[in-house]
């Protein structure tokens, strides 16, 4: 498979390149020239196949030739040796928990293809690669993950301080082994400055091969396609129609589901869902794209005014308006109307909604006929990661999993800098 940048049609990229570069030279985002169509016979065995095994069939098309098929298979069994099981919510109504995952948020699938292969591809060279990350909370700690203990690779992650809350500090300051965590004293747009001024220093990229994990790399998209297949392989109700009903910030996860339905899953309709930052819900009515500053909500891994994945949905439909509307519907919620559905589905149907999960929750509700449909909506995070918000709200403790209760135990360490670039210079060439 060869990949274009959505700024040049014209140039073609193999996986690898794409991969490597994460961004196009002339900052487009990379995009497979064609979605494969997958195969009856494909479709018909789905049921039969677990997780691994489907992945391993749709990544092939997407990888080629770059990395061989046994490790391509390898690849795909470490990235998901976590189950994403389909759960029954209500008459209907199902919840794609896609939260199982080391880090406890969706993100965990995506990040853990990309470091792996990117560890393929490094591995084939002499030298050791460095990952530069910069991070608001989530996405750090699910890239790190994926690195850890990974030879041949060196994480450093750069997080604002004072601005991520508890558990996500602590995830990310106590991986240990090849993962460094700096607290920047700044924004996270100031971590994100540094990366980028890094990358652009010669001193720098000749002493280290850099290397970026950031949130628009193929490797991330394509792999939140596979648990599209999975989930409509453990549906029961295959007869009816299907909806997918998708909480969305950058619109990857969803993005992931459209070239689902491209490569032939019968989804009906998906529906983009989000909070107060409703850009997309309102380019679906009114047919005019206008980012805008993102507002800060209680779903906060959704607060994004200007989704990076956008220029991907629209080449998907060839920017045709008609065509994008047949196949998705906007909803977007309050903070209010998120708390009362968490309130009521945990009253009603004992199901512990996440703020975002919630979001996904109320999209579907909002489209789903359950005469002629079933629905499922995704749950992208564990609600034990939003602790403070969920409690308050169904009025009862949510128990905190294993992995995350593991990580609370720990001592924090990490470096503290400052938000000159020098500094950071100065520590990177130690
Ligand atoms: C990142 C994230 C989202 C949004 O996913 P996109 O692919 O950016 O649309 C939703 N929920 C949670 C918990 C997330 O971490």
């Amino acid at each position: 498979m060869k990949y274009f940048s959505t700024n040049n049609k014209e140039l073609r990229y193999s996986f690898k390149e794409a991969v490597i570069k994460g961004l196009a030279p002339d900052k487009g985002l990379f995009f497979p020239v064609e979605i494969p169509k997958l195969s009856d016979q494909f479709f018909n065995e789905l049921p039969n196949q677990n997780l691994a095994e489907i992945s391993y069939e749709v990544a092939k098309y997407f990888v080629g030739e770059d990395i061989e098929e046994k490790e391509l298979k390898n690849i795909c069994k470490e990235v998901f040796n976590f189950p994403i099981p389909l759960v029954k919510v209500e008459e209907g109504m199902y919840s794609l928990e896609l939260f199982h995952g080391p880090t406890c948020a969706f993100k965990d699938v995506g990040a853990r293809f990309m470091s792996r292969c990117l560890s393929a591809f490094a591995k084939e060279s002499n030298k050791d690669v460095t990952i530069l990350v910069a991070t608001s909370g989530d996405t750090g700690s699910a890239v790190a993950n994926g690195f850890l203990g990974v030879e041949g690779v060196n994480v450093i992650i750069l997080y604002p301080k004072g601005k991520v809350s508890h558990i996500q500090e602590q995830q990310l300051t106590t991986m240990g082994q090849n993962i460094t965590a700096l607290e920047v004293e700044g924004t996270f747009d100031d971590c994100q400055a540094l990366v980028k001024e890094a990358f652009a220093d010669d001193e720098l990229n000749a002493k280290y091969k850099l290397t970026s994990a950031n949130s628009i790399n193929i490797a991330r998209l394509l792999p939140q396609s596979f648990y599209y297949f999975y989930a409509w392989a453990q549906l029961q109700e295959k007869n009816k129609e299907v909806i997918v009903s998708v909480p969305s910030g950058n619109y990857g996860n969803l993005t992931g589901g459209l070239l689902a339905k491209q490569m032939g899953l019968p989804i009906h309709n998906f529906v983009a869902a989000t909070n107060r930052n409703k850009i997309v819900p309102d380019y679906l009515d009114s047919g005019k794209y206008e980012p805008k500053p993102s507002v800060q909500t209680i779903s906060n891994a959704m607060d994004v005014g200007a989704p990076s994945n956008f220029s991907r949905m629209m080449e998907i439909y060839k920017e045709k308006y008609s065509d994008v509307i047949k196949d998705l519907k906007g909803a977007w919620y309050s903070d209010e109307e998120i708390k009362v559905i968490m309130k009521e589905v945990f009253d009603r149907e004992a199901y512990i909604l996440d703020p975002h999960g919630a979001v996904g929750y109320l999209g579907l509700n909002k489209y789903l006929s359950k005469e002629k449909q079933v629905g499922i909506f995704l749950e992208t995070a564990h609600p034990a990661k939003f602790k403070d918000i969920v409690e308050d709200v169904i009025e009862k403790e949510v128990e905190i999993p294993n992995y995350l209760q593991e990580c609370l135990k720990k001592g924090k360490k990490c470096v503290v800098i400052g938000k000159a670039f020098q500094e950071f210079k100065t520590f990177l060439l130690q």
